[in-house]
């Protein structure tokens, strides 16, 4: 974290950009409703094929660029159109497709304490995993670190607004799943 001379932080998110990941720019976003602020984290998971990690296809995915005929299950999916702000490898390394200050597609139908469509004031994080596979050690640290300048960036994310896909679409979702350790990663939110 730096600091100016005026007090401000800048801790590597300029423009809704994280400036240290890979940008791989995704179609599936557009602008939030004017006056929502950005006000709640989700964390979700995703793997693709499910099961399979680093195979390049979840990036396709978010970029439309998924070839439905490589795999069986690519055909469940292939009329989706979804993103996330970003996506963190089992290595730890970070890509993101889609702006902070943008709306990402992530969410589907969705409501936090009463307020529906969550991606209009959310940010979404893919983590690549499953629900019942430990994440790495990499993914917690990668995790903590970025959500800590998202909080930043954006202080109306309290810690009681970062949430599991699970909570706002219990009806649906599972992820980020139980192998996901919460107070983990609390923890690592708190310490460093
Ligand atoms: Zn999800």
């Amino acid at each position: 974290m730096i600091s100016n001379d005026h007090g401000l932080k800048y801790d590597g998110i300029k423009d809704g950009f994280l400036t240290t990941a890979t940008q791989c720019p995704s179609p599936n976003a557009n602008q939030r409703p004017s006056g929502k602020l950005v006000s709640l984290l989700v964390i979700h998971n995703i793997s693709l094929p499910p099961g399979e990690f680093g195979t390049g296809c979840v990036q396709k995915f978010f970029t439309n660029q998924l070839d439905s005929s490589s795999h069986p299950y690519f055909l469940t999916i292939s009329e989706l159109k979804v993103s996330a702000h970003v996506f963190i490898e089992r290595t730890g390394n970070i890509i993101q497709f889609v702006p902070f200050d943008a709306r990402a597609w992530h969410a589907g139908a969705s409501s936090f304490r009463g307020v529906a469509n969550c991606n209009d004031y959310s940010i979404g994080i893919e983590l690549e995993g499953c629900d019942d596979i430990e994440y790495t050690d990499a993914q917690y640290e990668a995790l903590a670190s970025l959500t800590r300048q998202i909080v930043a960036a954006y202080p109306d994310i309290t810690p009681d607004r970062i949430v599991g896909h699970n909570q706002i679409a219990p009806e649906r979702k599972t992820d980020p799943g139980e192998a996901f350790d919460w107070l983990r990663f609390h923890q690592l939110l708190a310490t460093n």
